[in-house]
């Protein structure tokens, strides 16, 4: 592959060297291309240089003087050496101390014209006059052109133990004038030009060390048109990665499926409830991608509790309807199980049959249905391991994607030649991110809830409240309703004084004797687990004790009322999720959060939306404002390369610039010949992850 002239190890860039390169690389840097992509985290006007007798105190100052004096103090008892310096510049006097760093001593000379920048103090000895601790320094007979610490719009960088931020700053000064000149602008300059995006030397150049006269305010918010260069140029190089491998799937021939609405139709004579408007859209959309003769790729969003499932398994009959099997793939063996249950209650009278296949269940016992033989098949990940093979797979439906990755997708696909493929989420994002984090995927909500169904109400309780919680219990299991109760942890543990599951349920039977209590957690075997389970949806369990196993999926309509147990320690989406474990029929159920103090501001926003707020889209966006985008959609588990200057929220308009404009590129030249050094970076970018470019 052609390698940019920009890319060389970093270590080859002055001031650096093999020991400060093995430093550079705990930041992510190791090519002088990493380095030009690592932006300041924020800059500092040091620009304006005061006489010193106009300084003012406790404010970020630059100023110049002549040194008249410097000496080592000692402070034998701090056990401190203070190297202490003092300019004047004929208006007033400035001290400037670096603390046990007596070799600072030869940087200096008396006589120099020296700049100094740093927050001023008042002199301690004296209670007046001005002094700077460990300030910034650069010599005004240094080049011009080389002031780089003082005297401009300063970057600051983070930086990593054994490296200060002055090193840093030079290294970087450095890798920029050596390399800057030799780097190929791979966007071509027409969309550059269409969109007024500035060069990209003249981008890096200036986030780095930006010209004079800048907005420094502009700068450190990232509203300026050269980060904004460089973060197209990320989100660019992604959305050309996405369109290629769209592109490729939709010329790829897959199974055109011939449903006749046989199974399906007699599915909706068992179902107690009438589908809403948009479940009945979103599965014809999915039935007329299922007839096309390309593999379908949709996704389906909906919040929590609209009725996913349901449109899903009909995507399945229509498979089986075709002659085809269908897979349904879930995160957790407890979902698989629950899916497999109700699918299984719903069909095996429609004859058609059902097979579970998770990690605790490969074997199969006596009486299952051969995954060969089997029409439908739920499982958890095991469906995608080695071994498994399906006889003639035509649709595979993943549940809550959200926990899984792009690469599992491809692997399911890979199961057999390219079955349609269906995704559901419950993370409702808006659609220009959908298109990033979900890729190459088609798109559908379901926005209507079920009729009749009321928001779940939920209230914040403190631990000295707990009396209030036990009553509202009581008053709901004599009503026959059931209740969950989730903690964060399921056993006691050394390291941790989280209240747990086992203990909490222990406790539940000591306060309520009467009442009949289960247990359930991801420890458990999958029989015991099924057991629970069952006995929970047939109403023999009043309060189900659990951890976040029950997170995701779980149905049971006639639990109305959960109990999370220091929901301080959970996170937004999470709450949402375990939220929607009720609030599933059409009575009012309740959500109760009990929080131990001490806990964090984030800890009590995120507790704040939860009380105020049902709606899963609003939660969403406030998560994703929380811990920011990398860690809400799991960048990398998900697949997707990282980004490091682009935030797909903050910069969602030049998303949809790049987006289009990578739809325009691919649609005219699928395999971008046109481009071949743009092909190369986009291929480096996605760093071989999907193969994207390779055919076959
Ligand atoms: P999710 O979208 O969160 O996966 P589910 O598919 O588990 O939601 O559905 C939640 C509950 O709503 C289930 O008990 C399901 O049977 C029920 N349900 C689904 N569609 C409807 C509908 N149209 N009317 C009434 N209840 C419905
Ligand atoms: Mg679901």
């Amino acid at each position: 592959m052609d390698r940019d002239a920009s890319e060389f190890p970093i270590q080859f860039i002055k001031g650096v060297g093999p020991q400060r390169a093995r430093l550079l690389s705990r930041l992510n840097i190791r090519t002088t291309r990493d380095a030009l992509y690592y932006l300041p985290c924020r800059y500092e006007d040091r620009q304006n240089i005061k006489k010193i007798c106009h300084l003012a105190y406790a404010r970020m100052e630059t100023a110049v003087g002549k040194i008249i004096s410097m000496e080592v103090v000692r402070l034998p008892r701090r056990n401190l050496r203070i190297f202490e310096l003092v300019v004047s510049d004929g208006t007033g006097l400035l001290k400037g101390k670096w603390f046990n760093q007596p070799y600072m001593k030869k940087n200096f000379a008396v006589g120099r014209e020296v700049i100094l920048s740093g927050m001023v103090k008042r002199d301690s000895y004296w209670g007046t006059g001005f002094e700077m601790d460990n300030p910034e320094y650069e010599f005004t007979d240094d080049d011009p052109g080389s002031l780089i610490h003082t005297s401009r719009i300063v970057p600051i960088y983070r930086t990593t133990a054994g490296i200060s931020v002055r090193v840093l700053r030079s290294i970087m000064f450095n890798s920029v004038s050596e390399t800057c000149e030799d780097i190929r602008d791979e966007v071509p300059a027409e969309i550059c030009s269409r969109y007024g995006l500035p060069s990209l030397k003249e981008s890096l150049r200036n986030c780095h060390f930006p010209d004079s006269g800048q907005d420094v305010e502009s700068l450190n918010s990232g509203n300026n048109d050269y980060r904004r260069r460089l973060a197209f140029d990320e989100l660019f190089h992604l959305e050309l990665g996405i369109a290629v491998m769209k592109k490729r799937e939709t010329k790829e021939k897959g199974v055109a499926l011939r449903p006749d609405g046989r199974i399906v139709n007699r599915l909706r004579e068992k179902l107690t409830f009438r589908l809403t408007g948009s479940q009945e859209k979103v599965f014809s959309e999915i039935l007329d991608d299922m007839r096309r003769p390309f593999p379908m790729n949709r996704l389906i969003q909906g919040d929590v509790g609209c009725g996913k499932t349901v449109v899903a398994l009909m995507a399945m009959l229509s498979a089986v309807e075709s002659g085809y099997q269908a897979a349904m793939m879930a995160p957790t063996e407890i979902l698989a199980e629950q899916h497999y249950m109700n699918i299984r209650g719903l069909v095996q009278d429609l004859g058609v049959r059902v097979r579970l296949l998770t990690a605790s269940k490969k074997e199969g016992s006596d009486g299952d249905v051969a995954p060969g033989d089997a029409d439908i098949i739920v499982g958890t990940h095991a469906l995608i391991q080695e071994g498994i093979k399906f006889r003639k797979l035509g649709l595979a439906v993943i549940d809550e994607q959200h926990r899984f990755g792009v690469l599992q997708r491809v692997k399911l696909r890979k199961k057999a030649r390219n079955p349609d493929v269906l995704v559901m989420t419950a993370t409702p994002i808006p659609r220009t991110l959908a298109m990033t984090v979900y890729g190459d995927l088609d798109y559908s909500v379901i926005d209507e809830l079920p009729l009749g169904r009321s928001p779940v109400t939920t209230r914040l309780f403190h631990d000295n409240q707990k009396h209030l919680i036990y009553q509202a219990i009581e008053a709901e299991v004599k009503r026959r309703r059931q209740v969950y109760v989730v903690y964060p942890l399921i056993e006691e543990s050394e390291t941790s004084d989280l209240r747990s599951a086992i203990a909490g349920k222990a406790a539940l039977e000591r306060i309520f004797p009467a009442f009949r209590t289960g247990l359930i957690h991801g420890k458990m075997k999958t029989a015991e687990r099924e057991a629970v389970m069952l006995s929970f949806t047939g109403g023999k369990i009043d309060v189900l004790v659990s951890t976040t196993v029950i997170e995701v999926g779980v149905d049971v309509p006639n639990a109305t009322m959960m109990l999370v147990v220091h929901a301080e320690r959970f996170g937004l989406s999470q709450l949402h999720q375990l939220r929607g474990r009720v609030g599933r029929g059409s009575d009012q159920s309740h959500c109760f959060l009990i929080a131990y103090r001490p806990y964090g501001e984030e800890a009590k926003r995120r507790l704040d939306i939860m009380v105020k707020s049902t709606d899963g889209f609003r939660i969403a966006e406030e998560d994703l404002d929380i811990r920011g985008p990398g860690e809400f959609f799991g960048t990398k588990q998900s697949g997707m390369p990282g980004l490091r200057v682009a935030n797909i929220v903050r910069d969602h308009r030049l998303l949809e610039i790049a987006q289009k404009e990578a739809l325009r590129m691919v649609g005219s030249d699928p395999d971008l010949m046109q481009w071949p050094h743009l092909k190369n970076s986009v291929e480096r970018f996605w760093q071989g992850k999907l193969d994207i470019f390779r055919t076959g």
